[in-house]
């Protein structure tokens, strides 16, 4: 399949042909063509797997038809959980839309409103907002929907994360009932499907599961440690083997900051990078990171869905994440395009329970290392794998009497495995 074939203008195609795309990922193959047809789609697909070309590439081809957007209307509106991918969607769309007379812009909170409201007077065709700016902008009359025609939710298990839902929910109440909806989101959850549910008609449901591919490229490897111990592992590691860009991964912003700190005081360029960050503190870190100005960029696994870094050698899971799916995630933003990564996670005996959850959900066990001098003071129970499928999660109820616990009824496959 190649990206003639999907019905696209040839501008589009010269747009990606001329960022080296050969051909379209899985999911573009599948989406761009539902989009076009003018279908509902829900789509799921892991991290880095081209969903942003996927609907912004079909957008653009069906916005260049039909008028253009009057003052303060909004034709297309895509919303997004953070700033970081507001402006990497933002990118795409005018990377790829360059030839092209639409307009679009940005819009999220942290930076003054004042020139966003002025700068949505002309009117755009595409918006790209996260949902808390855009509601204040619609509150001061900045923004009508009158004109618009497809609403796209990007990341939308993370919208729904970081609690965006009522403020999803007071911006559907304020669209045209009659438009395109367009549901991106790494997995499929039930809590996306009940979103789902409200917001979009007969969907097309594409659903791409690299998972195990992607995955399996990726060599991991744990090393056990004791808790207190890690910072100090993790400054050898990365003296010792080199590494020149390293994204680490932590359980909250308040650890992201103490990290940075005790790396900088060991003489390791680092940043962190989380929501409690100003725009250009982030934005920032994350330049310097891309050019290797400083060598490790701790993040929190907000603050880090969805960015975009191109061929990342090392990743580090200084916490295990309390979500499996959150591993597969976070490693997989290294081997990125057929590229060979290395992810490494620091394990202390309290994360043993973590650990047993994410060797479950990924099929494997992770093989473990014990770095001279940093022998653990209590060691890590043996892994043994559980092979039995994840259940879905139902809400908890008294438990009768007679049933003891570990005697749990199998109660339906889950089947939101990363990807799938
Ligand atoms: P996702 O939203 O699924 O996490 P992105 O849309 O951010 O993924 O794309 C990830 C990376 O893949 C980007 O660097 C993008 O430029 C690149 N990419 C997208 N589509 C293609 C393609 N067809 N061929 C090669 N690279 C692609
Ligand atoms: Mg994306």
């Amino acid at each position: 399949m190649s990206f003639d074939s999907l019905g696209l203008p040839v501008s589009l195609v010269e747009a990606v042909k001329a960022q080296g795309y050969e051909k379209p990922s899985p999911i573009q193959e599948q989406a761009i063509p539902a989009v076009i047809a003018g279908k509902d789609v829900m789509a799921a697909a892991q991290t880095g797997t081209g969903k942003t070309a996927g609907f912004t590439l079909p957008l653009l081809a069906k916005l260049e038809k039909g008028p253009r957007a009057k003052p303060n209307q909004v034709r297309a509106l895509i919303l997004t959980p953070t700033r970081e991918l507001a402006a990497q969607v933002q990118a795409s769309v005018q990377k790829y839309g360059q030839n092209m007379p639409l307009r679009s812009m940005v819009v999220y909170g942290g930076v003054k409103i004042n020139p966003q409201m002025q700068n949505l007077r002309r009117g755009v065709d595409i918006l790209v907002a996260t949902p808390g700016r855009l509601l204040d902008l619609y509150q001061q009359n900045a923004v009508r929907f009158q004109q618009l025609e497809v609403l796209v939710l990007d990341e939308a298990d993370r919208m729904l994360d970081m609690g965006f839902i009522h403020d999803i929910k007071k911006i559907l109440k304020v669209l045209p009932p009659k438009r395109q909806n367009l549901l991106f989101s790494a997995t499929f959850s039930n809590e996306i499907r009940t979103l789902a549910k409200g917001l979009v008609n007969n969907p097309v449901e594409i659903s791409v599961t690299p998972r195990n591919t992607t995955v399996e490229k990726i060599e991991q490897v744990l090393y056990e440690v004791d808790k207190t111990k890690k910072t100090a592992l993790l400054s050898e590691l990365i003296v010792e083997n080199k590494w020149q860009q390293v994204l680490v991964f932590v359980k909250t912003k308040h650890g992201a900051n103490r990290l940075v700190k005790n790396l900088e005081a060991r003489g390791i360029r680092s940043a962190a990078i989380h929501g409690n960050k100003s725009q250009g503190a982030r934005t920032k870190a994350l330049a310097q990171f891309k050019e290797s100005q400083i060598k490790v960029l701790v993040a929190t696994d907000i603050a880090a869905r969805g960015i975009d870094i191109d061929q990342l050698p090392n990743v580090v899971n200084f916490d295990l994440p309390h979500v499996s799916e959150d591993y597969v995630h976070r490693i997989g933003r290294t081997g990125r395009a057929g590229n060979e990564g290395l992810a490494v996670s620091l394990v202390c005996q309290e994360e043993f329970k973590l650990l047993k959850d994410i060797e479950r959900f990924i099929k494997k066990v992770v093989p473990r290392r014990v770095q001279p001098g940093f022998e653990p003071g209590e060691p890590l129970q043996p892994s043994v794998l559980d092979t039995r499928e994840k259940k879905i999660k139902k809400p908890k109820v008294a438990k009768p009497a007679n049933r003891a616990g570990g005697n749990k009824k199998p109660r339906g496959v889950r089947n939101n495995f990363v990807g799938g």
